[in-house]
C-alpha cells in the first residue's frame, strides 16, 4: 500500500518504460537511454538539468513524471562524520536515510522502505506508530540519488537498516534492487547491499528465490523464543526455529553467510546464558554475529555496561562463532534512528534509536 501519485516516479523508470514514452511524445528512442544516463550514470533527477535533452522534451518529462517527487527536508550531521537526511515524500510524509563515512572513505548509505514500521519491536522509535504506509521503488531509489547528489559521488556500499521492515515490502524493494543492482541501470554488486529484517520469514525465502548475493541481517536479538517476545511484539514474530530454517536456505541459494544482528538490552538479553545460547546458534547455521550495544535515550531499555558487552563477546568468541561489535554511528546529535522523523513529526526528541 504505497501512496498512489498521479504520476510516476522517474526515478526506477526502466529504459522500455522510457522508450514507451519517447513514441508517445514521438521522440527517437535513443532519448531513453539519454534519460537513464542521466538518472543512473550521472543522479540527476531534474529533467531541467538533462542538458543533453531538447528543451521541450524536458518539460514534457517534468510535467509527466514526478522527478523528483522527494526532497531532503532536513540534515543532522554528527561530530563524527555521519549525515542524517530527513526526506520529505511526494505527499508529506517522512523518512530517514544515513550517509556514513567509514574507513579509507568509504561510504555507505543507509536507506528506509517504508514510512513508519509494522514490526514495532519495543526499543525502536520507528515502529512506535505503526506502518503508515510502504515507500514506492522510485522513492526508495529517490533516496539514493538524493544521498548521491548530497555526498557528490556513489556510496560504496547500501544498507536496508533504515525505517521498515524492507522485506514485507518485497515488491517494491525488489525493484529497487534490480535498478541497484543491473548493468543496465545503476550496476552495484548485490554483495555492496545488506538487506536487513525483523526475521519476516516470508521476506526472506523470496530474497533467496532471486539467488542474488545480497548480504542479508536477521535482527534476532534474542537467542530464544520467551526472550524474544519481551523485545518484539507477536504481531509478525516467527519462531526463531523457523527464522533459522529460511537463513539456511538463504545461505544454500545465495551462497553467502547470514549476519545476526543483536542488540545488547541491560538485563534483557545480555546474560552469560543467552551469549552461550547465541554463540550455538550462529555455529549451527554458519552465522556471523554483529552486536550492537544499546543507545539508551529515556527508554525503559538500558545499554549493558562496557564490562558485560565485551564479556558477552568474548564468550561467543570463546565458543567459535565469528561475532564483531558494532561502533554506534550518528548517535551524537538528534541522528539516532527514529528520531529526526520524530523530531519534524513532534518536534521534540523523545525516542530510541532503530536497532537494525
Ligand atoms: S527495529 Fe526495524 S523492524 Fe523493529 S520496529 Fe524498528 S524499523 Fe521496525
Amino acid at each position: 500500500m504505497a501512496s498512489i501519485p498521479q504520476k510516476p516516479f522517474l526515478a526506477g523508470s526502466l529504459r522500455e518504460d522510457l522508450a514507451a514514452w519517447c513514441v508517445k511524445e514521438c521522440t527517437a528512442k535513443f532519448r531513453a537511454n539519454q534519460i537513464a544516463e542521466w538518472l543512473y550514470r550521472h543522479d540527476v533527477l531534474n529533467p531541467m538539468e538533462m542538458k543533453n535533452l531538447p528543451l521541450p522534451l524536458r518539460g514534457a518529462l517534468a510535467a509527466d513524471f514526478l522527478a523528483p517527487g522527494s526532497s531532503i527536508a532536513e540534515s543532522a550531521p554528527a561530530p563524527d562524520g555521519t549525515e542524517k537526511l530527513l526526506i520529505r515524500l511526494h505527499d508529506g510524509e517522512t523518512v530517514e536515510m544515513v550517509l556514513i563515512p567509514g574507513r579509507e572513505e568509504r561510504l555507505t548509505f543507509c536507506l528506509s522502505t517504508q514510512v513508519g514500521c509494522p514490526v514495532g519491536c519495543l526499543f525502536c522509535a520507528s515502529g512506535r506508530d505503526g506502518l503508515i504506509r510502504n515507500l514506492a521503488a522510485g522513492e526508495i531509489l529517490e533516496e539514493f540519488l538524493l544521498g548521491s547528489s548530497r555526498a557528490g559521488r556513489r556510496p560504496d556500499s547500501i544498507v536496508f537498516m533504515g525505517i521498515g521492515e524492507g522485506l514485507m515490502n518485497f515488491h517494491e524493494l525488489s525493484k529497487a534492487l534490480h535498478v541497484l543492482t543491473s548493468p543496465d541501470y545503476v550496476g552495484m554488486s548485490p554483495r555492496r547491499i545488506t538487506v536487513s529484517t525483523s526475521g519476516y520469514v516470508p521476506g526472506i525465502l523470496k530474497l533467496a528465490e532471486l539467488g542474488k548475493e545480497f548480504t542479508l541481517a536477521i535482527s534476532l536479538h534474542a537467542p530464544d523464543d520467551e526472550t524474544r517476545a519481551r523485545i518484539i511484539p507477536d504481531k509478525v514474530r516467527y519462531p526463531i526455529a523457523e527464522i533459522m530454517a529460511a537463513a539456511d536456505r538463504y545461505l544454500e541459494t545465495a551462497g553467502r553467510m547470514v549476519t545476526i544482528e543483536y542488540t545488547l538490552l541491560a538485563g534483557v538479553n545480555d546474560s552469560h546464558e543467552a551469549a552461550v545460547k547465541l554463540a550455538r546458534l550462529a555455529r549451527i547455521h554458519h552465522a556471523k554475529v554483529n552486536l550492537i550495544p544499546y543507545n539508551a535515550t529515556g527508554s525503559r531499555f538500558q545499554r549493558p555496561a562496557r564490562e558485560t558487552i565485551e564479556a558477552f563477546e568474548k564468550t561467543i568468541f570463546d565458543a567459535g562463532a565469528h561475532v564483531t561489535l558494532r561502533t554506534e554511528r550518528g548517535s551524537e546529535s538528534s541522528a539516532a534512528c527514529g528520531q529526526l522523523r520524530r523530531s519534524a513529526k513532534y518536534g521534540k526528541h523523545n525516542s530510541q534509536e532503530n536497532g537494525k
